[in-house]
């Protein structure tokens, strides 16, 4: 029976170390000439990049519009990908993400998609530079609605259209290390893995009563048993 796993990236994949925090900063500054010193305080953990630039053009007094976005998204796609490059040619996924996505990737009837806050050329950057492209077929990402509990159904239509494989709900289940991952989760109907290797710690992200929480993926013999297991 096919089953749909949904992936978060930063924080249940990856960690750029403050890289695309930084590209952001980058951008305001080389859009807005708004100095770092200057910068808002990012609450960047499961946010969508559209709802970050929102906070940001109304730090800086601009309309959220086209083309501003667009002119902005450039901005920061160009020192994302500069602040990546910067980083020690042996960056690494978080543990275990190289082994679950090889064991996962494996079994024919396990999709594998993206439901991501990033903007998509920003999901594709980031992924490319950790080693971790041409993995998932499709997904949902930060540019395609500013609300993330309105990109899981994006995600759900797109890996079923590359497919050509129609997902019941039951099969789905969407991978993730914050809080507002769950949420997702839930507004979509599906399960949540929670993993505690972002911001959050394990009992914080219990609180919201995900499906399962796990500390990390240090065992993805297991993850990978848990993630093709049904509820
Ligand atoms: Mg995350």
């Amino acid at each position: 029976m096919n089953r749909l796993i949904l992936f978060d990236i930063d924080g249940t994949l990856l960690d750029t170390g403050g890289a695309g925090r930084a590209a952001l900063i980058d951008a305001l500054e080389d859009v807005f000439g708004i100095p770092s010193h200057k910068a808002p305080e990012l609450d960047l953990a499961g946010a969508t990049d559209l709802g970050i630039l929102r906070g940001l053009f109304t730090h800086a007094g601009a309309p959220l519009e086209e083309p501003g976005i667009q002119v902005f998204l450039a901005a920061y796609l160009n020192r994302l990908d500069a602040r990546l490059r910067a980083l020690e040619e042996t960056k690494q996924p978080l543990r275990g993400v190289h082994d679950l996505l090889r064991m996962l990737s494996s079994q024919p009837a396990t999709h594998l998609g993206l439901l991501t806050g990033n903007v998509r050329n920003g999901a594709m950057l980031k992924l490319a530079s950790f080693g971790l492209h041409g993995i998932f077929a499709e997904g949902a990402f930060g540019d395609d609605h500013e609300d993330r509990n309105k990109l899981g159904p994006v995600a759900v239509q797109r890996m079923e259209a590359i497919s050509g494989v129609r997902f019941p709900i039951e099969k789905i289940i969407v991978v993730g290390d914050t809080p507002k991952d769950i949420a997702c989760a839930r507004a979509l109907g599906a399960r949540c893995l929670a993993v505690a290797t972002g911001a959050h710690s394990p009992d914080s992200l219990r609180a919201h009563s995900p499906w399962l929480c796990v500390d990390d993926f240090a065992d993805p013999a297991h993850i990978a048993t848990l993630l093709q297991t049904d509820s």
